[in-house]
C-alpha cells in the first residue's frame, strides 16, 4: 500500500505532527486524489482531542478536501486523471437503504463512513482525512469541482457550506422568505452568503454588537443584537426559517419566539444537551424545532454548482500545514474570518 505523508494527532490532545500513513491500493470503483487544499473544521479540533470519546489514534483529520484526480480504478466512469474534485465528510455508505436511495447518504441506516475516524466498510481499516498528500475514495463519494470555483476557497463548502445549504433548501429559503442566522462563525457566515444568494431576506442574530459591520459586509440585510431586549421583542414571530449555528449549548426559547407562524428553527451544531424548553413556545404558532447535519452527495454537488454559478465562496485564511496547531488555537478563540484552509503543498516544506 502506498505510504503518504500527513499530519496526525498521536493521542488525545497531542499537537498535530508529521506522520506517515497508508492509502489503500485502488479498487475498481476507486478514485485517487492528490490533495491541494483542505479546510479546517471545528470537528477536526474536537476529534483530535477526543472530545466525543470515540477517536481512534493516530488521527489524521480533514473533511473539506479539494484536489486533483491522479488515478482511477478500472470501473470508474465519472472521473479521469487531471480533473479537479472535492471530497467532503463522507467516503462511503450502504447506498441501498431507503435513505441512501433518496440521496440522503448522511443519514444512511447503516451509518455512513466518515472521511476520517471511520472504518472502511470492506476491510475495517481506519479512515484518514485530508491533512495528507493523497486520499482514495469510491467514485460515488467524489464530487466534481465546477469550473469557476476557486479551488483554494472551495473546501469549506464541503462541510460548513453543505451543513447550512441543506436546511436552507429543505425549508425553501428564497425570495419572499425571511431567514435568520444565529451565530456568525464558520457555519454562520456561509449560511448568510447562501441565503442571500438564494434571494431570501437575511438577518444575522448575534450577541456581539462588534459583529454588526461584519454581518452587513457578508451581505446580511439586517442585524439583530440578541442582548437588545427591545429589538428582540420587535422581531417576535418574524422569521420563516431560523438557522441556529451557535456552537455551544444554549436556551433556544428566545429564538423560537422569533420564529414565524409555522416557521422552522433548525439547529445545525452538535451541542449535546439543550436546556429545557417550554412546549408553549412551539405550540403557539405551530412551530418546528428541527436539526440537520451536512447533506447528501447529490445535494453537495448542487451546492458546488450553485456557488460556481453565483460566485459564492467562503471567506478563508490560507495557512501552511506547519501552522495547524496555532490555527486550532485561534479557531477556539473564534479568531478567524471565517475558515482556515491548509495549502497542502506545504507538506513538502
Ligand atoms: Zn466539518
Ligand atoms: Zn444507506
Amino acid at each position: 500500500m502506498p505510504q503518504v505523508l500527513g499530519y496526525a494527532a498521536s493521542e488525545a490532545g497531542a499537537l498535530l505532527a508529521p506522520a506517515t500513513l497508508l492509502r489503500r491500493e485502488l479498487r475498481s470503483n476507486d478514485v485517487a486524489v492528490r490533495i491541494n487544499y483542505c479546510g479546517v473544521c471545528h470537528s477536526d479540533l474536537h476529534q483530535t482531542r477526543n472530545d466525543w470519546h470515540n477517536t481512534v489514534f493516530p488521527c489524521v483529520p480533514g473533511h473539506e478536501i479539494v484536489g486533483e484526480v491522479t488515478d482511477v480504478g478500472s470501473a470508474v466512469t465519472k472521473f479521469k486523471p487531471g480533473e479537479l474534485v472535492a471530497i467532503g465528510c463522507l467516503v462511503d455508505s450502504c447506498l441501498k437503504c431507503p435513505r441512501c436511495e433518496k440521496g440522503m447518504e448522511q443519514f444512511c441506516e447503516e451509518y455512513p463512513t466518515p472521511t476520517y475516524n471511520g472504518r472502511d466498510r470492506l476491510t475495517g481499516e481506519l479512515t484518514n482525512g485530508g491533512y495528507s498528500e493523497t486520499i482514495v475514495s469510491r467514485e460515488e463519494f467524489v464530487l466534481r469541482l465546477p469550473e469557476g470555483l476557486d479551488p483554494e476557497r472551495a473546501g469549506p463548502l464541503l462541510c460548513a457550506g453543505i451543513t447550512t445549504w441543506s436546511p436552507l433548501r429543505h425549508w425553501n429559503a428564497g425570495p419572499g422568505k425571511r431567514v435568520a442566522i444565529a451565530g456568525l462563525g464558520g457555519l454562520g457566515h456561509m449560511a448568510v452568503k447562501l441565503a442571500v444568494a438564494l434571494g431570501a431576506n437575511v438577518t444575522v442574530i448575534t450577541t456581539s454588537p462588534a459583529k454588526v459591520a461584519d454581518a452587513i459586509a457578508l451581505g446580511a440585510h439586517e442585524v439583530l443584537v440578541s442582548t437588545d431586549a427591545d429589538a428582540m421583542a420587535k422581531a417576535k414571530n418574524r422569521f420563516d426559517i431560523l438557522i441556529d449555528t451557535i456552537p455551544v449549548s444554549h436556551d433556544v426559547t428566545p429564538y423560537l419566539s422569533l420564529t414565524a407562524l409555522e416557521g422552522a428553527m433548525v439547529i445545525v451544531g452538535a451541542i449535546d444537551m439543550l436546556p429545557a424548553i417550554h412546549t408553549g413556545s412551539l405550540l403557539m404558532g405551530r412551530k418546528t424545532l428541527a436539526g440537520s447535519i451536512i447533506g447528501g452527495i447529490a445535494e453537495t454537488q448542487e451546492l458546488l454548482d450553485f456557488c460556481a454559478a453565483k460566485g459564492v465562496l467562503p471567506d478563508c485564511e490560507t495557512i501552511a500545514i506547519q501552522d495547524i496547531n496555532q490555527a486550532f488555537e485561534r479557531m477556539e478563540r473564534s479568531d478567524v474570518k471565517y475558515r482556515f484552509v491548509i495549502d497542502m503543498s506545504t507538506l513538502a516544506d
